[in-house]
């Protein structure tokens, strides 16, 4: 009984860690300003193999006691989900199936990154924030499809498996989806991400961004896929 105790006690403990470290995460988002004008995201930290901790269908004003605890089928445990956040529930819980080290997955309209999803252009990896963050390719695009839908879970499964190193994907049409060991490092992949697709943007004006020296992008992967083992 005292085990079962401690048990329940140790896993409240590290609700409230985790729900700390999304609310943090999203207030340095907002700081950094790569927020969308809405304001829209959804951030989650893994609790287990089956369960995660999720922003309830806003960010702005959140506090820690708000975020909600679901399972993977998108059961929500503890705490209340809107409607609109139900629906992402499948987006987030794929990444965690997908990728084991993944402890954080974090969505956004971040504006710059939302033109490359809207253009249906992958975002290349040519800036040194992107690679020091851990994303040492371009980020791909998943193709639309209604949200929440199989066919836009099974388009960011197939983005997974193709690109099994990449930590984000572009939502066509939609915005971002980054995933990290946990939410200060995906918040600081959000950062990169957006902060190239500025600078991406800025230098089609001046002729458009250089590719980094040949062989760079690959030193970086092969220390990532040893970091991982
Ligand atoms: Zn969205």
């Amino acid at each position: 009984m005292v085990t079962t105790e401690f048990e329940a006690d140790s896993h409240a403990g590290t609700r409230v860690a985790r729900a700390g470290q999304i609310v943090e995460a999203v207030r340095q988002l907002f700081e950094a300003g790569v927020m969308a004008h809405s304001g829209h995201a959804n951030l989650s930290a893994r609790l287990d193999e089956d369960r995660f901790l999720l922003t309830p269908g806003f960010v702005r004003g959140l506090r820690p006691e708000q975020v909600a605890v679901v399972d993977r089928e998108g059961q929500v445990l503890e705490g209340k989900l809107q409607t609109s956040a139900a629906e992402i529930v499948a987006m987030h819980g794929i990444v965690y199936r997908e990728r084991p080290p993944v402890g954080a997955v974090i969505h956004t309209h971040s504006p710059a990154a939302t033109a490359f999803a809207a253009a249906h252009r992958p975002l290349p990896c040519r800036t040194e924030p992107m690679l020091r963050f851990g994303q040492a390719e371009p980020v791909p695009v998943v193709p639309w499809a209604p949200r929440g839908s199989d066919a836009a879970i099974s388009g960011i499964t197939e983005a997974l498996h193709s690109h099994p190193t990449t930590s984000a994907v572009l939502l066509a049409n939609h915005g971002l989806l980054v995933f990290g060991p946990d939410p200060a490092a995906a918040a600081l992949l959000v950062m990169a991400i957006e902060e190239s697709a500025e600078a991406e943007i800025a230098a089609a004006a001046l002729g458009g961004a250089v590719d980094f020296p040949d062989g760079a992008l690959d030193a970086v992967r092969a220390s990532i896929v040893r970091a991982a083992r």
